[in-house]
């Protein structure tokens, strides 16, 4: 057997390739290459020199650091993107809640008695001065709000939901089955298209818990269809003894403009049909981190205090510092630091200068074009509303891959790669001028 000729770990790790990189995660990728390209060699196969093996560490060391949590800059135009982290946080909501974070503080701890104190008190406080709702419970998501709802209210208990609003979000949260997970039997009524109030009338009886309504998210069914209210299924609730829980997805404040509100009113308003539950995502149309925000009457959220899931479903003190300054940003009517609104709300000639001033910067062929684009994160479905992008000349599918390589996420549209402007934030124009400078030229 011929000798094999390997280089030796410890001065291997030393080359000047791996400079700049971390020394443990070099080393052990250093050791499983090394240890591959041995089992090939035991086994007569060809194997690497020293300078391919260099090569492989740093191949593999790139896609370790592509893996990395890291910042991106969104240019598909959707503002609420799940995969892109959905909702920003504004640096002064972050320097707020940051002395809390880095602190101890009163989590749960009665400052007043000397003992312990509740998670929740504060934030319910909060919630009710901005929603007027009379109490709030925080967990860690939406889908965990719906589960701890239904747990605490239906448990081998009927909930009456339309066929039209049995929905699947993405990410594999079906409402059919984390019904069936919480232990609450639904009972379906109505059809795909098409459901009354005497519909979910029918369907009451001695099991029935509760009558729920799930907003439909990332679709809409359009032409021959109806819906029961929720102020319809609030009264009927009432008047059947029966629970009323409206799980409304992203719940938000205040007008959204171009008229995308209309069919969408906001949290306040739902709360006013006297609905008695209501729970929708921090991170979604709200602006804030993600969580699962449950409004609801003071002795239903007491309720739902005491479910021993909850300590599963809690949410850390990161979390709930940062919502608190949401909340009370909205509460000051400080709007500008909800990053998630501003993106939404900007108009098109502020979004025309952005493209511009990209434009201005770079020799290569782009033109600024007017284009249409989505809220995203399963809000307002199907509505689209106007935006501004950068419309690159040449091969969009090489553009796209190149840009993504540079951390900058655009969209292929009509066959142009497109810098969609509404989701990109002021402060990533500096950098996105030295990516455009740096794939085109
Ligand atoms: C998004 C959504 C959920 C899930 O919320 P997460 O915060 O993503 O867990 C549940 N229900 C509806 C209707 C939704 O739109």
């Amino acid at each position: 057997m011929a000798k094999i000729d390997l280089p030796k770990i410890d001065k291997l790790v030393k080359a000047k390739e791996f400079e700049e990189f971390s020394y443990p995660i070099v080393l052990s990728l250093a050791k499983k290459v090394v240890e591959n390209e041995r089992q090939k060699a035991i086994s007569n196969l060809t194997y690497k020199d020293e300078d391919e093996i260099i090569e492989e560490i740093v191949k593999q060391y790139k896609e370790y650091e592509n893996l990395e949590l890291k910042p991106l800059i969104n240019a598909t135009g959707v503002v609420i993107h799940t995969n892109l982290g959905r909702s920003v946080i504004n640096p002064e909501i972050l320097s707020r809640a940051n002395k809390t974070i880095c602190s101890y503080s009163n989590l749960e701890y009665n400052i007043k008695e000397g003992k312990r104190g509740n998670r929740y008190d504060y934030t319910g406080f909060l919630c009710s001065n901005l929603f007027n709702s009379e109490d709030a419970i925080i967990t860690n998501n939406n889908a965990s709000a719906v589960f701890l709802v239904l747990n605490t209210f239906a448990k081998d208990k009927e909930v009456v939901v339309s066929r039209g609003e049995l929905v699947e979000i993405g990410g594999s949260f079906r409402v059919p089955e984390v019904m069936a997970n919480s232990g609450a039997i639904l009972k379906e009524v109505g059809t795909t298209n098409k459901t009354n109030i005497n519909d979910y009338e029918n369907a009451i009886n001695e099991k029935t818990a509760m009558l729920m309504k799930v907003h439909q998210s990332n679709f809409s069914i359009e032409g021959f269809s109806e819906n029961a209210t929720i102020e319809d299924v609030s009264s009927l609730a009432k008047k059947s003894e029966t629970l009323s829980y409206y799980d409304l997805g992203s719940g938000y404040l205040n007008e959204l403009p171009y008229s995308l509100s209309k069919q969408e009113p906001p949290v306040d308003k739902i709360l006013k049909s006297s609905v008695d539950l209501v729970s929708f995502s921090g991170d979604k149309l709200f602006g804030s981190v993600q969580c699962g925000i449950i409004l609801g009457k003071k002795e239903l959220i007491a309720k739902l205090r005491k479910n021993q899931l909850l300590r599963m479903l809690r949410v850390d003190k990161v979390t709930l510092s940062l919502l608190n300054e949401t909340i009370k940003a909205y509460i000051n009517k400080e709007f500008h630091l909800i990053q998630t609104q501003n993106q939404i709300n900007k108009d098109l000639d502020e979004l025309t200068d952005m493209a511009n001033l990209v434009k201005s910067n770079i020799d290569s062929w782009c033109k600024v074009i007017q284009t249409k684009t989505f809220v995203g994160g399963g809000t307002l479905p199907c509505k689209s509303y106007p935006s501004i992008a950068l419309a690159f000349k040449g091969n969009p599918q090489k553009l796209e891959f190149e840009f993504r390589q540079k951390g900058v996420i655009g969209r292929i549209e009509n066959e142009k790669f497109l810098l969609d402007f509404r989701s990109i934030m002021d402060e990533n124009l500096k950098d996105l001028i030295e990516i455009c400078k740096e794939i085109l030229e």
